[in-house]
């Protein structure tokens, strides 16, 4: 049901159809705004690993009434193990230790939740695929926008939710590297054959400095996870085969599966690689264009906030531009202030969640899976899991969410 409500500002460009992106479209239409989404992959791109989506972020899924189509995506894992190089299990893990969920939180794959957003929103949303912003310019009623494959349009708002290298935020704040802070890790997500037969099930394996991991939510297909150091150079972000190359080299003396799994890298019809990085902005606008999601405050890919934080970010933008009647200025102040501290927050978490993944040598690994084993024997583990799940589910429900 769309709003009739008349509004200063009303029709408005998206840039990303991921998880911000559609997110953002589908409320916005709801309100009554006229909206456009262009996506540069000529397809929904429905690659990348498992997402959690916690706390208030749950709230916004329930709000566009699609917890049951998130409850039957969601992954159900039934837990996993750390493996040694033979594949011998190391330590094994419940579900209630290979998520580090709160009650209410849920795990999908992000393929399956970017077509479940794009599905609740395509209806009356314009949706132009396989082309990208290439120009904006800021006028006194619009933004008039250039596009890599169409003619120019002018647009009453512009928003930037194209991800952590966003192409908006480059046109109206700068160069990316103002922003982004870098791990010093990449990582590589692939769809790959369940060889082993996985089922709800997990296998990690971890050397110094990397991790290999492998799991399937469903029988027939399952994803591998390649997670590094980068070496200095990284090859251009367009360059797929060099970037193929990088993780086939950092993983050459790889045991366990690790060689199998990098043998699927070329037919893999998803390939994902970026580096673990975080974006920080002052501010998440100038004038009349905004940004939203990674965009904005990427948290980093191994943080395991970043779709729940693109996710509340789409509601607050959308609800502030309603509760303003379309008035960019008040809104996107609005927007700013009301998601800070929680975007802050964070960030912060996920920069610790990200760093500490990865156990830098092999008495480090050790201590991680003696900790694993001692924790799953644990009668009180919960006890012992608190100094862990209490800052993720304070961070994940650290703001209120308004009703618009
Ligand atoms: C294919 C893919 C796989 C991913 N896999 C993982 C993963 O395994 N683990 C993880 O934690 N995170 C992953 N992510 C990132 C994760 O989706 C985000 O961190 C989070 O969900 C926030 O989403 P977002 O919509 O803000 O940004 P993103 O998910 O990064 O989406 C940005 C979208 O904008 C599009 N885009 C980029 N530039 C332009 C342009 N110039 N013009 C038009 N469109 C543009 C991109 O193609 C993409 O669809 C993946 C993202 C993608 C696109």
């Amino acid at each position: 049901m769309t709003s009739t409500q008349q509004f200063t500002n009303k029709t408005v460009l998206i840039s990303g159809a991921s998880v911000a992106g559609p997110a953002l479209a589908y409320w916005l239409h709801r309100y009554g705004f006229s909206v456009t989404v262009v996506e540069q992959a000529s397809t929904l791109r429905e690659g990348g690993y498992k997402v959690d989506i916690r706390g208030v972020a749950m709230d916004v899924i329930a709000r566009m009434g699609l917890s049951a189509e998130i409850e039957r995506a969601s992954t159900d894992m039934r837990g996993g193990a750390w493996v040694d190089e033979s594949g011998k299990a190391l330590a094994t893990l419940g579900p209630d230790l290979i998520g580090l969920r709160s009650p209410g939180d849920d795990e999908v794959l992000r393929g399956d939740l970017a077509r479940i957003l794009f599905d609740a929103s395509k209806s009356g949303v314009e949706y132009i695929f396989g082309d990208s912003i290439t120009g904006l310019r800021q006028l006194a009623e619009g933004v008039e926008v250039g596009f890599r494959n169409s003619p120019p349009r002018v647009f009453d708002l512009v928003i930037g939710a194209d991800g952590m290298h966003s192409t908006v935020r480059h046109n109206i704040f700068g160069s990316e590297e103002q922003f982004a802070r870098h791990t010093g890790m990449a990582a590589c997500v692939i769809s790959v054959p369940n060889f082993l037969d996985l089922d709800h099930w997990e296998l990690v394996h971890p050397t110094p400095g990397r991790i290999v991991q492998m799991y399937s939510t469903h029988r027939s297909a399952a994803k591998a996870q390649f997670i590094f150091a980068e070496p200095g150079q990284l090859p251009d972000r367009r360059d797929v085969a060099g970037q193929q190359r990088l993780v086939a080299e950092a993983f050459a003396d790889g045991g366990w599966e690790t060689a199998n799994l990098l043998r699927a890298i070329p037919e893999s019809p998803d390939f994902y690689f970026d580096t673990v990085s975080q974006i920080h902005l002052d501010r998440w606008s100038e004038g009349r264009v905004a940004l939203v999601g990674d965009a904005a405050y990427c948290p980093s890919p191994l943080s395991g906030q970043g779709t729940s934080m693109a996710l509340v970010g789409a509601y607050v933008l959308a609800g502030e531009l309603k509760a303003a009647a379309g008035d960019h200025r008040v809104a996107f102040a609005a927007y700013q202030e009301k998601m800070r501290e929680y975007i802050d927050l964070n960030l912060t978490l996920g920069w610790s969640n990200a760093t500490q993944m990865v156990a830098g040598g092999k008495r480090a690994i050790r201590m991680q899976t003696t900790m694993l084993r001692m924790l799953r024997r644990m009668p009180w583990k919960g006890l012992a899991l608190r100094p862990i799940i209490k800052p993720l589910a304070h961070a994940s429900n650290a703001i209120h969410l308004e009703t618009y």
